[in-house]
């Protein structure tokens, strides 16, 4: 057994947590960029706590996910008012901006000499400033990962900034935040959560931490996602999901993941689509045709038995099996009302695009069995 396991300085978990902002963002700096979503009420409260505990504060909004000329925007904005300090509030967006921003802010150079992929992916050599990250969705876990997801319209992809210097300082989560989420914006952001503990659950680069975290994580997504989608103000769904979610962030950050988030990268770059929506679209064909890869090529693998625990997991039967696990997601992922790809404008004529930018992203490294360009068109055509 070897394995490393980084994650955020410090995680507090609650309802009501943000209350703890004020203290929180003092013990690390005189002057916040807030960087929030597209609604900037919603921050009203974290700024009254910052008022509170004297620390000085401007805010900077993501209305979009983000590109890597909005990370260089709000670089500028923070070194022009001298911030020593990022908080992240929002969603996945808000959070990869703030982390981007607050990587930027203390490395010398232009985003491209890090980025990977589609830059030099040199290393950063300085510690991010001091970051605060909290969620207001149930996605991404973005508070416990090293990387801020960056589009590139010149080269039409998202690709991370990624390095261990940009976890955050401390990973604030209070599942109350998540209480205003509409349907639709939490069956797509549950969704990815649920996608980033299976996938790092049957990667290659599990490890038994990362393991026992997707395990929990999995557990929680599948007796709460129907509900808090339902009832948005079912406190203990939301809180089920928010864990399911952070449970996410820790496994990605340190097993990786696999075809669904190879997929989401450049179709993100080359459709304007949610992250979450894509994933969801993919998220049962791809566990599918990775069963039917391994059960043809590798009947032996450890992933195929992990493929029945999900399901045992998902459906709280213990007898149930990889096929009853894909027909599980499956249902949901339509009762959830999550649309084909079609939507967002793919068609066939992307695919030849689509399949080798895939196979090239970073996350199709951890799938537990290298699917062919056949295979992958298969699972486009299915998502459609
Ligand atoms: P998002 O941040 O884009 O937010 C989706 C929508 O929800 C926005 O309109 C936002 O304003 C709204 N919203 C947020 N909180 C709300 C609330 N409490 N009430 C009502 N509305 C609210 O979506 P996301 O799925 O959280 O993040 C997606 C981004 O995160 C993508 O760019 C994706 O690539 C990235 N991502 C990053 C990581 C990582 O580890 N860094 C992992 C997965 C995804």
């Amino acid at each position: 057994m070897r394995f490393e396991f980084a994650t955020a300085g410090r995680i507090l978990f609650g309802e009501g947590m943000l209350a703890e902002v004020g203290t929180l963002a003092a013990g690390l700096g005189r002057r916040a960029l807030v960087v929030t979503g597209q609604s900037v009420e919603r921050a009203t409260s974290l700024l009254a706590r910052l008022d509170e505990a004297g620390v000085a504060h401007e805010t900077f909004t993501v209305a979009h996910e983000p590109t890597v000329g909005l990370a260089l925007e709000g670089t500028r904005r923070a070194r022009d008012l001298g911030c020593d300090l990022v908080i992240g509030f929002g969603g996945g967006s808000a959070l990869d901006t703030a982390k981007a921003i607050a990587a930027l802010l203390t490395n010398p150079g232009d985003p491209y000499d890090y980025l990977e992929i589609i830059g030099r992916g040199a290393a950063l050599t300085c510690p991010a400033a001091p970051t605060i990250a909290i969620p207001t969705t149930a996605g991404t876990g973005s508070e416990v990962t090293r990387n801020a997801v960056l589009a590139s319209p010149e080269y039409r992809v998202k690709v991370s900034l990624r390095s261990p210097l940009m976890l955050p300082a401390i990973a604030l989560i209070d599942p109350e935040l998540t209480y205003s989420l509409p349907p639709d914006i939490t069956a797509y952001t549950g969704l990815d959560a649920l996608t980033q503990v299976i996938e790092p659950f049957v990667s290659s680069a599990a490890n038994p931490l990362t393991d026992a975290i997707c395990r929990e994580g999995i557990r929680r997504a599948g007796r709460s996602l129907r509900r808090a989608f339902q009832q948005g103000d079912d406190a203990e769904a939301r809180a089920d999901m928010a864990f399911a979610a952070l449970c996410g962030g820790l496994a990605l950050a340190n097993a990786r993941l696999g075809v669904v988030h190879g997929f989401a990268g450049p179709f993100g770059g080359m459709f304007d689509a949610p992250h979450g929506a894509v994933c969801a679209a993919l998220l049962p064909h791809v566990m599918a045709a990775n069963v039917a890869a391994l059960r043809e090529r590798a009947p032996d693998h450890p992933a195929l038995s992990r493929y029945d625990e999900v399901a045992q997991l998902l459906t709280g039967d213990a007898e149930a099996t990889a096929d009853q696990g894909v027909a599980w997601v499956c249902d949901l992922v339509t009762e959830l009302g999550v649309p084909g790809l079609a939507t967002y404008g793919l068609d066939e004529t992307a695919f030849d695009a689509l399949i080798p930018a895939a196979q090239r992203s970073s996350s199709m490294k951890g799938n537990p069995i290298a699917l062919s360009d056949d295979e992958l068109r298969a699972i486009l055509e299915r998502a459609l």
